[in-house]
């Protein structure tokens, strides 16, 4: 019988991102999921990418993961996020063909070495000796294994609320998984009830496109993933309308029937990504609020109203949607529905991931309390390595707030909890002007490599990226001006005598490399990207030099680990109080205990020295 090294349960976002990572390392990897065909399904919004999020993926894509090249060829508007403001907080986001996307991570997962897919529901995890020794499926089959990684998404103990109806469902017409959360009570684990929601899908040949406004793609998409050259995908627009006063007052009218309202749910719902009801009721009604109308595919005239999620009854709904300019005689084809599902507390889990109840099992995607395709495929990577490397006996490899948005996300969750669903934004990583999206090759497919995680084909190309970036930069830091040569070639600089070279020169705003080019031609031989990685390295060399001291003193705390079994009670100077909130929160090292809510620089200095007297 086969044993597998590691079994992914759930074929979404993490759970494809999980099986390839661990296949990638070698091990042999199973991915059990309830259909083969809803792999790669979108179960939202048709868009990948955005603020944050766009990090995320291309982070992902760094480590040689999926989502980026499945984006890539998926995309059908391609659109830069804040391009007008610095690199570091700009957001790669596309909207994608649902069909295409489905395809194209179907073809990554099925012809995918070491992978093998079986669909069924997977009931149960066998544990013997306290070691993770299969899983059981509901049709009774055991499939034994090293190490597993949860992956359910909004299934576990899923429930659709549509006005006052309820159905019990991972997402529309998919049935809930009940088996795994008994699973996961019986470890221990403290679970908790989260909601989500998603607006009525529209027929988009029912929609008057000349009363809406339109919004195109960007002349030229920048592609997700490092292996990618060039979007093949033909570009589409989109179309903006706004809600109206008639609707807001058919809302306000009916709010006690949505299902969020009438107090029928008791999960929270992301903040950030507030149903309709919500922002009536929150923000007011105003101006109206805006509404994309996005195509879900290029030959599927199906539309996503993009801002419109909603629990209200089908009759409501669509009576305030044909409220909205553009959507007077629109059809529905299928109504909006908040879904309610279990999570685990992410505190139960350790930085690589695993339950620190449980060790060799792993949780990733919406499980752990995030919303978003991006934030699952992140913690998918990292907890598909991670089981890998256990089943082979290695130890656990973690990811850095300093050095990825994975990190960030990763620590918050591990260290903070959620109190709703959590998303991935620029502002959550303190160290975002060195964490930007166009770096995200250069920061992570190092470690990538070394952790073979890394196929040969983009080993190759990153080779020959990072050479010519070496020697364009080398070329740029050897090659110097007075401000009088400069001035020859149009280059006004402090007439100061001082000779400086090209890669200073460059951290002006108002240089560009290609200026540069017309006092030293020889650089204008560097391929686009690497002119445009120069540009952007140098400009933010001297915030990077500052940041660097803090960036180097959390490294030193983030690996100055605390002993799961510390005891707090050692450390004389510390109040009752905040021992008792180390010990709920049991910070894994001295980073995530800086962070607990209550703690002082005098409290840390004393835990820091007891800590150091272990090592
Ligand atoms: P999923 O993509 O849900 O995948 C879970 C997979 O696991 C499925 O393939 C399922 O079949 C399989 N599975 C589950 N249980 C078992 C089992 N026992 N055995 C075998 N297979 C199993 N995100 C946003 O960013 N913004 C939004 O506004 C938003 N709204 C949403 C609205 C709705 C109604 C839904 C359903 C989701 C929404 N999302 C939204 C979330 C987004 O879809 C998820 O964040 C993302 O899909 C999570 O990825 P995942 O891999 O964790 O889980």
């Amino acid at each position: 019988m086969t044993i597998f090294d590691v079994i992914v349960i759930g074929g979404g976002h993490a759970g494809c991102e999980a099986a390839s990572a661990s296949a990638r390392l070698g091990a042999r990897t199973a991915l059990v999921t309830h259909k083969r065909e809803t792999i790669g399904i979108m179960s939202c919004n048709p868009a990948i990418g955005g603020l944050g999020k766009g990090h995320l993926v291309r982070e992902v894509d760094a480590l040689d993961g999926l989502m980026g090249r499945v984006a890539d060829a998926a995309g059908i508007q391609f659109r830069l996020l804040n391009r007008k403001k610095g690199p570091a907080v700009r957001g790669p986001r596309t909207q994608a063909d649902r069909k295409l996307y489905r395809q194209a991570m179907q073809r990554e997962i099925f012809h995918h070495s070491n992978l093998e897919v079986i669909e069924g529901d997977a009931f149960d995890i066998e544990v013997t000796e306290n070691e993770i020794s299969a899983v059981i499926l509901a049709d009774g089959r055991r499939l034994p294994c090293k190490s597993v990684v949860l992956t359910t998404g909004t299934f576990l103990r899923g429930m659709i609320h549509v006005g006052s109806e309820r159905t019990p469902a991972g997402r529309v017409g998919e049935a809930p998984s009940l088996g795994l959360s008994a699973t996961l009570q019986r470890l221990g684990l403290q679970l908790g009830r989260l909601k989500t929601g998603t607006p009525a899908r529209l027929d988009g040949s029912t929609i008057d496109w000349n009363a809406v406004g339109r919004q195109a793609a960007d002349d030229e998409p920048v592609p997700f993933s490092f292996m990618t050259d060039r979007i093949v995908t033909p570009q589409i627009e989109c179309g903006v309308t706004r809600t109206t006063d008639a609707t807001h007052r058919i809302i306000a009218d009916n709010i006690k029937k949505s299902a969020m309202y009438s107090g029928q749910i008791s999960g929270v719902g992301p903040r950030y990504c507030p149903s309709i009801e919500d922002k009536i009721v929150r923000f007011g009604e105003r101006d109206g609020h805006q509404i994309f109308l996005e195509p879900e595919g290029l030959d599927d005239d199906t539309v996503y109203p993009n801002g419109i999620s909603t629990s209200l009854p089908g009759d409501v709904q669509e009576a305030f949607i044909r409220t909205i300019p553009g959507l007077e005689n629109v059809e529905i084809r299928q109504i909006g529905y908040a879904i309610e599902y279990d999570h685990v507390d992410p505190r139960e889990l350790d930085l690589d991931l695993q339950l620190k109840k449980m060790p060799g099992l792993f949780l990733a995607g919406q499980i752990n309390g995030t919303t978003g395709y991006e934030e699952a495929a992140a913690q998918g990577v990292v907890a598909g390595l991670n089981a890998a490397r256990r089943a082979g006996g290695s130890t656990s490899y973690t990811f850095s707030r300093t050095d990825s948005y994975i990190g960030v996300l990763i620590d918050d969750l591990t260290s903070r909890g959620v109190t709703e669903p959590y998303r991935m934004f620029t502002s959550r990583a303190e160290y975002r002007l060195s964490l930007r999206a166009d770096n995200a090759d250069v920061r992570l497919t190092p470690q990538g490599i070394e952790l073979g995680l890394v196929g040969t084909e983009r080993q190759q190309k990153f080779g020959r990226y990072t050479a010519d970036l070496d020697r364009y930069r080398a070329q740029l830091k050897d090659s110097k001006v007075t401000p009088k040569e400069a001035s020859q070639h149009g280059i006004q600089l402090n007439q100061d005598g001082q000779r400086r070279n090209g890669y200073d020169l460059l951290a002006y705003p108002d240089i560009s490399y290609e200026r540069l080019e017309a006092v030293w031609p020889a650089l204008a031989e560097a391929p686009r990207a690497i002119k445009e990685a120069l540009e952007i390295e140098a400009g933010y060399a001297v915030y990077l030099d500052r940041q660097k001291a803090d960036v180097e003193a959390l490294r030193r705390d983030e690996t100055r680990l605390i002993p799961e079994s510390f005891d707090y009670d050692l450390i004389s100077g510390l109040s009752n109080e905040l021992k008792l909130k180390l010990r709920a929160a049991a910070p894994r090292n001295i980073a995530q205990a800086s962070k607990v809510d209550g703690m002082t620089p005098a409290a840390l200095a004393l835990l820091l020295s007891l800590v150091k007297k272990l090592d």
